[in-house]
Order: structure tokens, then C-alpha cells, then sequence
């Protein structure tokens, strides 16, 4: 533990906080304080929240002194990515066309934040409506990578990774649709889990592909990671995808992971995912072949296990993800919600929302919603839509089968560290492959974590650690065990940012 409020961990600050060493209000400061120092230079926030933030810590400190036992992360500050719900707090998805709403209800899992009484410190920046990999798409400005501000936070969830780097929040909600709590958390340095599908709720989130959208947790270690995950999980009848089964022991394993014993546990490596390494950097596959080597020295054992339709995975999310997505989208028509373009009294309704929709999305939301209009149209979908639905399920029988031989899966969490602004906006392929590695656990619906496990070129690298379908405690347990081989926690070795 440091002297910095900042540099401690959401698990050591809640425990500061519940034996009355911390206020929640000190904490809370400490981290707005934070942010008004250096998140001009970081941008990770759309909206802060300073009043409310510091209004919920005053009731916990009330609750703690009265002596009331609260929750396991009570007191504890949170940052949440605009794509989920919040009452009364402004709500954008990054984007224009929901610019100045201000939900009338809350999300799930911020009804559950809110119910463990952690203070939501604001909104953190994205990609417009969760389409990209870095953060560029944001249609108000990007965020920033700490480790180095002349390059991306990752995507969609730049945001909320670059707040808990730049220790601006201990802790933040991400949503993974295709990687981006993992992807943003493996090239700055922290911890993100994408849950089993349905493990958590998708009620209240601004959706983007419904079959695959989940919302999970970001960190800077896997044990925080673990408690907010407890915190957020578990069945919603508000959700018809929700499962109804008891929320698998994260908090458990994540601490079984941190004694560094693996003695018995069965790691795969997808033969496909290594042939596919031309795409990735040499700097990031040696990283993550010493981390393998980490967890190896700590019991596991490693096999080989083959994913033949991996090489599909990509071309397939390229399908299903834009057709929901055009579907999803269709609700924004300056009726609703937000913003209403060329509502004059000139302009048929028609026109009305047309014109409302040319304003009020980016280039990049616009290309999803007329491929995935394309891929649905009568005479396409059986052969685009229906056919990416076939290679899905194939993709599943693929994992559901290596996992019959091993309890997880590892694979470098992204092809390559973070990149600099603008090198991959001008060619949307290049964009999409920093998911090369994450979508593929999308597509089976399963858990899957990226834990920091080393550096190339300076930059951090993420080893991802997938599991089978609400084998989520696994993915915790292999996270801390690594973790448990760093000195130090890699986040907490990046650079100090500069301020404002
Ligand atoms: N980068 C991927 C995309 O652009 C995944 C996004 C996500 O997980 N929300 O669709």
C-alpha cells in the first residue's frame, strides 16, 4: 500500500473504507481530484459527476459510522462507460444523436452499482455506439493511452480503461461485443473481463448486437475485477437472455489464482490462432509466450487444441454484429430521442428522420447500418445473415470441443500494442483486426479475461484467458496466478501522466 490514495486497489480501499481508516468521501475526492488534474490531457470522461459522486460517499460514511454493514465494494468510486443507463445522468453512446438525453431510468447493473453504494464518478468515453477499436469514433473527441498520449486507449471502451490507467477511477464498467473491454484493457495495461453471455444483464444497455453485447468489469488486477463482477452479475428477469444460474465463484478463484499455484490445471493453445500469427507483432507474441511460460512454471500444463473455423470468426461477427446493429439502430429517428433534424416545418416526416439520422451518426455507424441493412435484405439474408448464423454455431462446436480436453484457453489478447491516432481509421480492415483474438470468445458466448502481462516497445500486452460457457471463475483463477509472478502490477508501472 502506498501513500497515494490513488495508487491502492478497489479490494484495499473498500477495506479502508469498511474498518474507517478512509472516508468514502476522501477516497471519492482523491480520485475527482484526479480527474480535474489530469484528464485534459486524457479525455477519458464525457461527463463527471463530482455532487452525486460525493453525495453517495457521504451516505456511506453516515452508513459505516453508524455501524451498518454495507457491501464488499461500498464506498468504492466506479467510472461507467455512456453506453449504459444512468438516471438523471447524461447518456450518449458517444454519439450526436443521443447528445443531451437524460435517461429517465436506470440500467441493471447500475441499479446494482448504486444498491452497493460505489459512487459513479461519470461517463467515460467510447466509440460511437460501441463500433471500433479505439476510441476515434467517438463523434464528441478520443481518449488518450496514458502510457503514451501520441497513441489510442483501444476501443470501444477506451474510456473507462484509460480512467482506471491514468488512476482516475479504481475501477470501471466496460461492455464487450467483440473485445472492448479486453482489447482497451490489454494495450493500456489493466484488467478487463468480458462475463458469459447472459451472466450479467443487458437491460438498460444502449444496444449494439444484442446476441453478443456484455457488459463486464475494468480494473487495474484481476481480484477487483473479480468483486465488481459479483457485484454486477447474476439473473435479471428484465432480460430475456439473462441465465438464471448462481453467478460463478469469481471472487474465490480470483484469490485461489493470487497463492500461484496452477498444479492441475489444463491451459489450451488454439494450433489456428498460432498460424494466424503473421498478423500479430513479434514484440506481443513474445510477451505472451513468457507469460506462458509463467503460468507453466506455476503447474499448468499446456495442449494444444484446434479451432479449425477460427480463421471465420472475424468475416462472421462482420455479418451478425452490423445486421443487429441496423436493427437496434432503427429506434434513433428524432422522434424518440435526442437530437431532430430539419423538424421546420418544411420537411416531411419522413425527411424529418432521415435528415436526423445523416446528422446524428458518424461514417463509421453509418457503414455498420447499411451492411447490416444489406445483409438482411430480402434475397441476401439467407446467404449472408443465415449463413454467418451456421458458421457461428460451428465456431461454438469448435470451442465446446477444446474444452472437453482443457479448463481454458490462452491467446495473446491483441494482435498488436496501441497504435498511433489515425494509423488504422483510414482502412476500416485494419481497424477491425485488433479484435483477431477476442472475437472469437464473442461467438461461443463464453467468459474471457485480458490480464497485463507484459511489454513491447514500452507498451503494455494482454495474455487473454477464455473459458467455457460460465466457467468464469477459471478465467480469474489463471489472471491472479499470473499476476502473482509481477513484482509489481504492470499497471502501476506506467508513466506518470503529465497534467492538464
Ligand atoms: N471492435 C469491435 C467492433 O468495432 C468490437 C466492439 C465492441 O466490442 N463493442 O465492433
Amino acid at each position: 500500500m502506498t501513500d497515494r490514495i490513488i495508487d491502492r486497489t478497489a479490494a484495499e480501499l473498500a477495506a479502508d473504507i469498511r474498518e474507517g481508516r478512509l472516508t468514502s468521501v476522501a477516497v471519492t475526492t482523491a480520485f475527482l481530484d484526479r480527474i480535474a488534474a489530469v484528464d485534459g490531457t486524457v479525455k477519458a470522461f464525457l461527463h463527471v459527476d463530482r455532487e452525486g459522486a460525493l453525495a453517495v460517499a457521504a451516505e456511506v460514511d453516515a452508513a459505516v459510522a453508524a455501524g451498518e454493514d454495507l457491501g464488499p465494494l461500498a464506498g468504492v468510486p466506479i467510472a461507467v462507460k455512456d453506453v449504459v443507463v444512468t438516471k438523471g445522468l447524461p447518456t450518449t453512446a458517444a454519439s450526436k444523436i443521443l447528445e443531451g438525453w437524460i435517461p429517465p431510468y436506470d440500467a441493471t447493473i447500475t441499479e446494482r452499482i448504486k444498491a452497493a453504494r460505489m459512487p459513479i464518478l461519470g461517463k467515460t468515453n467510447m466509440d460511437e455506439f460501441a463500433m471500433g477499436s479505439s476510441t476515434e469514433y467517438s463523434a464528441y473527441f478520443p481518449t488518450r493511452n496514458p502510457w503514451d498520449t501520441g497513441r489510442i486507449p483501444g476501443g470501444s471502451g477506451g474510456g473507462s480503461a484509460a480512467a482506471v490507467a491514468a488512476k482516475m477511477a479504481p475501477l470501471a464498467i466496460g461492455t464487450d461485443t467483440g473485445g472492448s473491454i479486453r482489447q482497451p484493457g490489454a494495450v493500456t495495461g489493466t484488467f478487463g473481463a468480458k462475463p458469459t453471455y447472459g451472466g450479467n444483464s443487458r437491460y438498460g444497455l444502449i444496444a449494439f448486437s444484442s446476441s453478443l453485447d456484455t457488459p463486464g468489469p475494468v480494473s487495474r488486477n484481476a481480484l477487483d475485477g473479480a468483486l465488481l463482477h459479483e457485484v454486477i452479475s447474476g439473473y435479471d428477469p428484465r432480460d430475456s437472455t439473462s441465465i438464471d444460474a448462481p453467478v460463478p465463484p469469481v471472487v474465490e478463484a480470483a484469490r485461489l489464482g493470487a497463492t500461484g499455484d496452477l498444479t492441475g490445471v489444463r491451459l489450451g493453445v488454439v494450433k489456428e490462432f498460432k498460424e494466424g500469427a503473421d498478423a500479430a507483432e513479434p514484440g506481443v507474441i513474445a510477451a505472451y509466450e513468457a507469460g506462458v511460460e509463467q503460468l507453466v512454471k506455476l503447474g499448468a500444463e499446456i495442449v494444444e487444441v484446434s479451432c479449425p473455423s477460427f480463421a471465420y470468426a472475424l468475416p462472421t461477427y462482420y455479418l451478425i454484429a452490423p445486421s443487429e446493429a441496423s436493427s437496434n439502430l432503427a429506434r434513433y429517428d428524432g422522434v424518440r430521442y435526442g437530437l431532430r433534424a430539419g423538424d421546420d416545418g418544411k420537411h416531411s416526416l419522413e425527411e424529418v428522420m432521415s435528415l436526423t439520422r445523416e446528422a446524428g451518426f458518424g461514417p463509421e455507424v453509418k457503414r455498420r447500418i447499411i451492411l447490416g441493412t444489406y445483409a438482411l435484405s430480402a434475397g441476401y439474408v439467407d446467404a449472408f445473415y443465415g449463413k454467418a448464423q451456421k458458421v457461428r454455431t460451428l465456431i461454438k462446436q469448435d470451442f465446446e470441443k477444446a474444452f472437453a480436453s482443457v479448463d481454458a484457453i490462452v491467446s495473446p489478447t491483441t494482435p498488436f500494442v496501441a497504435f498511433e491516432f489515425g494509423a488504422r481509421t483510414g482502412d476500416p480492415y485494419q481497424m477491425y483486426l485488433a479484435d483477431l483474438y477476442t472475437i472469437p470468445t464473442n461467438m461461443y458466448g463464453g467468459p474471457a479475461v485480458s490480464v497485463p502481462v507484459g511489454l513491447s516497445e514500452g507498451m503494455p500486452v494482454g495474455l487473454q484467458v477464455m473459458g467455457p460457457v460460465l466457467g468464469d471463475d477459471v478465467t480469474y483463477r489463471v489472471a491472479a496466478a499470473l499476476e502473482s509472478t509481477q513484482d509489481v502490477l504492470l499497471a502501476d508501472t506506467a508513466p506518470e501522466i503529465e497534467g492538464n
